[in-house]
């Protein structure tokens, strides 16, 4: 499938919105352990250039939570809603967004499973896309 652009999409309360407004990359779901405390089983997301998310509100909202030496996620003050992951390099030029957040039909198909090394116990990794243990290589 091919989304359609923009692809909006917004935290549970509604008060972060954003468009998607260039083509997305890979969309996946990780199964890494901060991905399963933050998400509460697994999180998927899409990979986009950052210059194709726009905020059309709650910028005020929208915090984010370095979570890695490396790595930050952008979540909902209000509601709490995980909503982006992105290297927190003042050059990163990429940003995970949640493919829960989206709008449906969101268009898009999983490409991959990754860090099925760390998932749960309460669930089967679904099928349909490929596995990898960790990051893919
Ligand atoms: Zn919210
Ligand atoms: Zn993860």
């Amino acid at each position: 499938m091919t989304p359609a652009l923009p692809l909006g999409g917004h935290c549970l309360c509604g008060d972060v919105r954003f468009e998607i407004r260039g083509a997305p990359g890979p969309a996946g779901a990780c199964h890494c352990e901060s991905c399963r405390r933050w998400s509460g089983t697994y999180w998927s997301s899409v990979n986009i250039a950052q210059s194709d998310l726009v905020l059309t509100s709650g910028e005020a909202s929208l915090a984010w939570y370095p979570s890695s030496e490396h790595a930050e996620r952008g979540f909902c003050l209000l509601c709490g809603s995980s909503l982006f992951w992105r290297l927190s390099a003042a050059d990163s030029e990429r940003v995970a967004v949640a493919i829960g957040a989206l709008d449906l039909p969101t268009g898009l198909d999983l490409s991959a499973h990754i860090f099925t090394g760390e998932a749960g116990d309460t669930y089967e990794v679904p099928q349909g896309a490929p596995h990898h243990e960790g990051f893919p290589q």
